[in-house]
């Protein structure tokens, strides 16, 4: 999930002030005319597990950093808070693809399959479970066993909603409704071709008329969403008949449900290093919360016994991946040899296919977001994910020539963090500080005219450091593309590599 750093600001401004107004443990009371037992209701929840499919440290550079997290240790911790509390809803907010080589070579499926054995209550759509393609989220969904939700998005040709909006289990003496939600602008946030033939259907209108149809027929109505803390928040002040919403999206770590307009919020951060534990007491009667005690699991690892299914499932994937990751898929006629300080053959070749999949006039790269040095000799996946190992996407920035003449300069003047690039060919000098000669495809810039740039969103997350230019200076487009797909997609194609470096950087002191 990416935000540009105004947008940012203004949600931290927007979310910090929502939590100081708001009273996280504020029993909501009732007067009770007759004495009716409340039913206690039990939620675990977790949500942008980002394929973390196995135990890793969250912050490196630190050896007594314990392990947390992976799927089939989770699953230990889901089966211990089960047996403590049976029948405890179980629920996934989204976003369980995309984040390490198995969800990418399996296109998700990893995740369904683990998902299989741990039967959540309830799985809501997020924006990276359609990294691969509407058709083929509808096969996992087809294959998953347990019921994948949402209530906004719309199937064109079908002139259905996509799957089941909502479900009603039944709970002790109580029905509780989940309704799924994703992001409005799910568009905006992954490419055009991979939500084909869905439109998204208004959040707030849906959920209106779901709540409608669910109100009479349950005591506790949850949506399960994947649309961000903010969104949430606006949800929850618009939709006062809602209970309760189980988060995703934004990678928010609430450490207490956040209440607003008697709705509590409650998102636990990502990749599975915690799991949310939320214990409520319902008035069946009144149909309201009557009070909740709250608290987040660290899922260290070594602490309770993982859950044995999981774990072989896991490790199936793992011992197919290893195959895959052996697979050649090209040839390198050259050596491929970075250089943190200037030109380089590797860094060309990046930023030049780059460029040509998106069709900007430039493409910028991090010098230090290419890993490692290859070999003349056969190219294997496994060495693209190592030179690429993050999940770096594509954004596309639009700038006037002023600008770019500006940025260039820029570059001159801080060369501590060398860009590779492809597009233009920059002659100047060192001793003197100054751009003698540039042109973008062979042609000098011109200052109002303007020119689009395909480059990482980390460049773009710094775009003051590496360019000059806030984020609001500029307009941004995010294509939801994983960097290194691009680089494994152009070699394929390619199949041999040969390009050496070609002088676009020339110092003429030299
Ligand atoms: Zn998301």
């Amino acid at each position: 999930m990416k935000f540009i750093n105004t947008k940012k600001i203004f949600l931290v401004l927007i979310i910090s002030s929502l939590i100081l107004n708001v009273s996280c443990f504020q029993f909501l009371s009732k007067t009770l005319n007759e004495p009716v037992k409340p039913q206690e209701i039990v939620i675990i929840h977790w949500n942008d597990f980002h394929a973390a499919n196995l135990p890793y440290k969250p912050t490196y550079n630190n050896p007594n950093e314990i392990f947390v997290g992976g799927y089939a240790n989770l699953a230990g911790y889901i089966d211990s808070l089960r047996g403590v509390y049976p029948g405890a809803l179980v629920l996934n907010a989204g976003d369980d693809f995309q984040g390490s080589p198995v969800s990418s070579i399996t296109k998700g499926m990893s995740q369904i399959l683990i998902l299989n054995q741990i039967k959540p209550t309830a799985f809501t759509i997020g924006n990276h479970e359609f990294d691969y393609g509407t058709d083929n989220l509808r096969k996992c969904i087809q294959k998953a066993n347990f019921d994948i939700l949402s209530a906004n998005i719309f199937d064109v040709n079908q002139q259905k909603i996509f799957t089941d909006p909502y479900k009603i289990v039944q709970y002790g003496n109580a029905k509780v409704a989940i309704i799924g939600l994703v992001l409005d602008d799910l568009k905006s946030s992954v490419l055009p071709e991979n939500v084909k033939g869905l439109d998204i259907l208004d959040s707030y209108k849906q959920v209106s008329k779901y709540v409608d149809e669910v109100k009479g027929k349950s005591d506790l109505i949850i949506v399960l969403s994947h649309q961000g803390f903010f969104a949430d928040s606006v949800l929850a002040t618009r939709v006062p008949e809602l209970d309760l919403i189980i988060g995703g999206h934004s990678h928010t770590w609430l450490r207490e449900p956040v209440q607003v307009n008697n709705v509590l919020i409650c998102q636990v951060g990502a990749s599975g290093e915690r799991l949310g534990l939320l214990k409520t007491k319902v008035d069946v009667q009144q149909d309201t919360i009557l009070s909740f005690q709250y608290e987040f699991i660290r899922t260290e690892l070594g602490k309770v016994k993982p859950n044995p299914d999981v774990g072989k499932v896991v490790d199936s994937l793992d011992a197919i991946i290893a195959d895959k990751m052996n697979e050649i898929i090209g040839e390198l006629k050259v050596d491929w040899i970075r250089n943190g300080r200037g030109e380089s053959n590797i860094g060309n070749w990046i930023c030049d296919v780059t460029r040509e999949e998106f069709g900007t006039d430039i493409a910028y790269q991090n010098s230090g977001g290419i890993r490692k040095n290859l070999l003349s000799g056969p190219i294997k996946l496994r060495d693209i994910w190592e030179i690429s190992p993050f999940d770096n996407t594509i954004v596309i920035a639009k700038i006037s020539g002023k600008q770019l003449i500006n940025l260039l300069q820029y570059r001159l003047d801080n060369t501590r963090d060398f860009l590779q690039f492809s597009g233009l060919r920059i002659k100047f000098s060192q001793s003197k500080n100054k751009i003698i000669d540039v042109t973008v495809n062979q042609k000098p810039i011109k200052e109002d005219q303007f020119y689009t740039i395909a480059t990482n969103n980390y460049v773009i997350g710094h775009s003051a450091r590496f360019w000059g230019i806030e984020n609001d200076e500029m307009e941004l487009k995010t294509t939801g593309v994983i960097g290194r797909d691009v680089l494994v997609k152009a070699i394929r194609k390619e199949k041999v590599i040969s390009d050496e470096t070609d002088g676009r950087y020339e110092n003429i002191d030299k």
